[in-house]
């Protein structure tokens, strides 16, 4: 069983039948980006079969540079929405423009912020309108108060159906992509009734090196994980060096269980 924050009731997202912030380890795991049918389904079934309760899929990537693979957008979500339909898994996909919510809404059980938006006042100001459940990821030079303010965006607008995921932070540190910021997690624990996840693929940017903190994460407190997962990573279009592919997945899932029971 997992510590309940005596100070204040804490909210609890619902996702389709899943509960985020309740006494079970909740994963959120599949391909950074939506490549191919073949691509995601194979995914979404190895990692359903494996325990995760969410499928992750980018069909809008937001890329650094503008020549990079930037998603297969509307054919995405297509694509999206049938693996949901066979898989039965509720899916979490990425909204990158406002202008996109209707169509990403469609498809969408739960709508990513990714971590450049987490300050898009615009953007976050829609999706607490939509009423759609929001995995709002940490910005990437951001304070707690900052990143908590930006939730406050969402529920501003009568949703409260947020989650705050970690992701790691700029550092001077650069063998990792990003640093990865533990202490947020039992922090933001103690500052906000929210849900906590952690994105060890995006804060470390290493797959040898996610499923270590993924576990560190947990012993921390997380009430979940969002795993990149590939079937073939040296193959993925993008952040293939961080993805696990389905074995190493299955270890990760392995060795999550004990931990999330002693939390
Ligand atoms: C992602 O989840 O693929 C992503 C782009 O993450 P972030 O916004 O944290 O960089
Ligand atoms: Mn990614």
């Amino acid at each position: 069983a997992r510590r309940k924050n005596e100070q204040q009731e804490s909210t609890a997202v619902r996702v389709g039948d899943v509960i985020i912030g309740g006494p079970q380890l909740v994963v959120i795991a599949g391909p950074c980006a939506i490549e191919s049918y073949e691509q995601i389904l194979g995914t979404a079934l190895e990692v359903q079969r494996l325990g995760a309760s969410l499928l992750r899929g980018g069909a809008y990537k937001p890329r650094t540079s503008p020549y990079s693979f930037r998603g297969k957008r509307e054919e995405g979500l297509e694509i999206l929405a049938q693996v949901k339909a066979l898989t039965g898994l509720p899916v979490v996909t990425e909204i990158m423009d406002a202008r996109d919510l209707e169509e990403v809404a469609k498809v969408a059980d739960m709508l990513q912020i990714g971590s450049r938006n987490m300050q898009n006042y615009t953007l976050l100001t829609e999706v607490g309108k939509s009423k759609l459940p929001v995995f709002l990821k940490r910005g990437l030079a951001s304070t707690l108060e900052e990143w908590l303010y930006a939730a406050e965006y969402i529920m501003a607008e009568g949703n409260d159906q947020v989650v705050l995921c970690e992701r790691g932070i700029r550092t001077f540190e650069n063998y990792t992509r990003n640093t990865v910021d533990i202490t947020a997690i039992p922090a933001l624990k103690e500052l906000s009734h929210l849900p906590v996840f952690l994105d060890p693929s995006h804060g470390t940017g290493r797959a040898s090196l996610v499923s270590p903190v993924a576990l560190g994460g947990i012993a921390a407190g997380a009430d979940g994980l969002m795993i990149e997962v590939h079937p073939q990573p040296e193959l993925a279009l993008s952040d293939g060096d961080q993805s696990l592919d389905f074995e190493a997945f299955a270890e990760l899932m392995e060795r999550a269980r004990p931990v999330a029971k002693a939390v």
